[in-house]
């Protein structure tokens, strides 16, 4: 498990960092389960003191249910990010106004944090099957019926 440690001091060390991580759990509420790694590969370098330029790409794929069927389906989540990271002591007096910016303090630099923060904005909002599931709702909720009725009919 000497994965799990994946902080390290930016303040220090050689540039560009390269990436290559595996994990295994995310600590996000309210979205499905991993179905398998994430999968993140990460470059991080500097642009000037204590500002640095991260791309990278994740991929991963979660289990979710659909938002109206009900029904477990995969979500695939292959995306690249492109972000500058700041330290988090100047997240408010910073006016520079860039959208992709990631804060975090910068000598216990977690890229775990990073990686769920953008698996997090990635991921989509409302889950979906593929194409028409409102018929196969209702022939579900039949099914469902069907082994009340029958009890019903025994007792009967
Ligand atoms: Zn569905």
């Amino acid at each position: 498990m000497s994965r799990d440690n994946k902080t390290f001091n930016l303040r220090e060390g050689a540039f560009p960092i390269k990436m290559d991580l595996a994990i295994e759990d995310i600590e996000l509420q309210n979205i499905g389960k991993l179905k398998d790694d994430i999968n993140a590969n990460i470059e991080i370098s500097l642009i000037s003191n204590g500002l640095f330029h991260c791309e990278g790409l994740i991929k991963t794929v979660f289990v979710d249910k659909c938002h109206s069927c009900l029904k477990d389906i995969e979500v695939n989540l292959d995306f690249t990010c492109n972000l500058v990271i700041k330290d988090e002591n100047i997240m408010m007096e910073d006016s520079s106004n860039q959208d992709q910016t990631h804060y975090q303090d910068l000598e216990y630099f977690d890229i775990k944090q990073l990686i769920e923060e953008e698996v997090s904005l990635n991921y989509p909002n409302t889950v979906k099957c593929e194409g028409e599931c409102l018929e196969i709702n209702l022939s579900k909720l039949e099914g469902k019926n069907l082994p009340f009725k029958k009890i019903r009919d025994l007792i009967d």
